[in-house]
């Protein structure tokens, strides 16, 4: 993966963000309860089908469940049990974080977000409601714009403190709390490389790197639905081919393209 020299660091985070200022993803608060602020999808949900599947993906590999074991999908076309790939478009291969590298795009800008207030602890109990969708752990995780966001940061290489601190307007006890957080759920490995006082770099670790098609297929459908006049804030490349990044979601069976009504979901 390329690393910018702190130019590129920020646009994955800020595309997040940007997403939810155009109403692309919405934030539902719940008043008067304790509850997590979730964000949701308004429009043209059926192209994210291909984020539903890697998020499923993601669940069903790192989160055993009765409801998500039983879990089977057939293929219509090739009327084959079959489990979703993310592949390049151009080479065929599977699509990993390694051989991905962001640049910003000509409608790429700066996170704006001056507020840093002070919010409750994320580790609170697991919102029961929540237990009943295929994707708890996943929307537990990235129901949070904070978590979400040290995510996506990671990914374009961060792992420090004062370097996530830089890119978001975060308070640092919100950030000391999330970076906790997500390595108590395991997206990060935590590596001391200061003694006195002690600092450490966050690495993401399988679990936290496999987030990665899942962000991916969302990054692609903002670029077609919620296309920005000046153009996409990011361009991604596929560094094994040297092709601009575009990501379909296979069959692994047949290597058809999987499409929602082609699919059947048993459980
Ligand atoms: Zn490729
Ligand atoms: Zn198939």
């Amino acid at each position: 993966m390329l690393l910018g020299t702190g130019a590129s660091r920020g646009v994955l985070s800020d595309r997040l963000n940007w997403l939810q200022k155009i109403d692309c993803l919405r934030k539902d608060v719940v008043k008067h309860s304790n509850k997590r602020p979730t964000y949701h999808l308004t429009k043209k949900s059926i192209e994210l089908y291909a984020n539903g599947l890697m998020a499923m993906n993601w669940e069903r590999k790192y989160f055993s469940t009765p409801n998500l074991n039983a879990l089977q999908l057939t293929h219509n076309i090739c009327g084959q049990h079959f489990w979703p790939v993310m592949e390049c478009q151009h080479c065929n291969k599977e699509i990993t974080l390694d051989e991905v590298s962001f640049r910003p795009g000509p409608g790429a800008s700066r996170d704006q977000r001056i507020t840093k207030t002070r919010r409750r602890s994320s580790a609170s109990s697991i919102d029961q409601q929540l237990g009943k969708t295929l994707y708890r752990n996943l929307i537990n995780l990235l129901g949070d714009r904070w978590t979400a966001n040290i995510i996506a940061l990671s990914f374009h290489g961060l792992t420090r403190f004062d370097e996530f601190h830089q890119e978001l307007p975060v308070a640092t006890n919100i950030l000391t709390d999330r970076l906790k957080y997500l390595v108590t759920e395991n997206i990060f490995d935590q590596h001391p490389y200061q003694q006195n006082p002690p600092r450490y770099d966050y690495q993401l670790t399988n679990k936290g790197r496999d987030l990665f098609p899942y962000f991916v297929t969302l990054l692609l459908w903002g670029d077609r639905w919620c296309a920005r006049q000046q153009g996409k804030p990011m361009l991604l490349q596929h560094d094994s081919c040297g092709m601009p990044l575009e990501a379909q979601v296979l069959c692994n069976q047949c290597g058809i393209p999987l499409i929602a009504t082609e699919v059947q979901f048993k459980i």
